[in-house]
């Protein structure tokens, strides 16, 4: 069932938004090389907690962090540790946190110090790509209008568009329906309605779409070793179009 939130209920969907976004963007100031992906986990840590809410992250199926960090060739759910980030790489952080029993979700890439053009033009085009992704977002279309439009922009630029995981709806819960596939038809798919709130998420691949999962049980990586990028952002559907909550004013 895809439940439809109150005015009351996207105001406080706008505070757990707002809370990632300055989780988000306190890891990307202090993404540099040798830093590890365990200390990006321990800032977005302590301004989630800041800001008085909760890494929703942590223990969600059992995850053992508060972020998802994956580096280069690891498309998403990459684990903290004692990893050292290089000049070169990039570092996909997905980031989310519950406040007042409201939950928000949003994902960036960050180039690590210069990236190679090919590289840079695919961060671009991912985040590109969401945004394409949300302009759909509308009340009357079908939530395949998004995915439509992701995968036709994400393809068209020449990149491999990641099928085995999707976007969501999100609320009290982090993981609620319906579906937002990044491919398929427009006209598929349940009709948009105002109150509905969606996390959209694009997963794009430098090489092919094909994508495996590893040993310890979570990271998931491109089957080819090439880079992939992630743009996510909470987005409610509102009477006048859509309104980003991950985004900071
Ligand atoms: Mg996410
Ligand atoms: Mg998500």
């Amino acid at each position: 069932m895809i439940l439809l939130k109150s005015e009351r209920e996207i105001r406080c969907m706008r505070e757990a938004g707002r809370i990632v976004a300055l989780a988000l963007d306190a890891v990307g100031k202090v993404v540099e090389p040798g830093i590890t992906t365990q200390e990006l986990d321990e800032v977005a840590r302590r301004t989630i907690i800041e800001h008085g809410a909760r890494p929703a992250f942590k223990g969600l199926y059992g995850f053992p962090a508060n972020i998802c960090v994956s580096v280069n060739c690891e498309v998403v759910h990459g684990i903290p540790g004692s990893r050292k980030l290089a000049e070169g790489d990039i570092v996909s952080v997905d980031c989310g946190a519950e406040i007042d029993g409201f939950n928000g979700d949003s994902a960036i890439t960050i180039p690590v110090g210069n990236v190679s053009p090919e590289i840079a033009r695919l961060i671009e085009e991912t985040r590109n790509a969401l945004y394409k992704g949300i302009e759909q977002a509308v009340a009357g279309n079908k939530v395949g209008a998004i995915s439509h439009a992701v995968q036709t922009y994400a393809e068209k630029a020449g990149f491999g568009v990641v099928r085995e995981y999707v976007g969501h709806g999100i609320g009290r819960s982090m993981h609620e329906e319906p579906e937002v596939p990044n491919f398929g038809f427009a006209d598929r798919g349940p009709v948009l309605k105002a109150g509905m709130v969606l996390a959209i998420e694009p997963m794009i691949n430098l090489g092919t779409r094909a994508v495996k999962s590893t040993d310890d049980g979570w990271t998931v990586v491109t089957r080819d070793g090439k880079p992939s990028a992630h743009f996510e952002h909470t987005v409610a559907i509102m009477p006048d179009g859509p309104e980003i909550l991950t985004r900071l004013a």
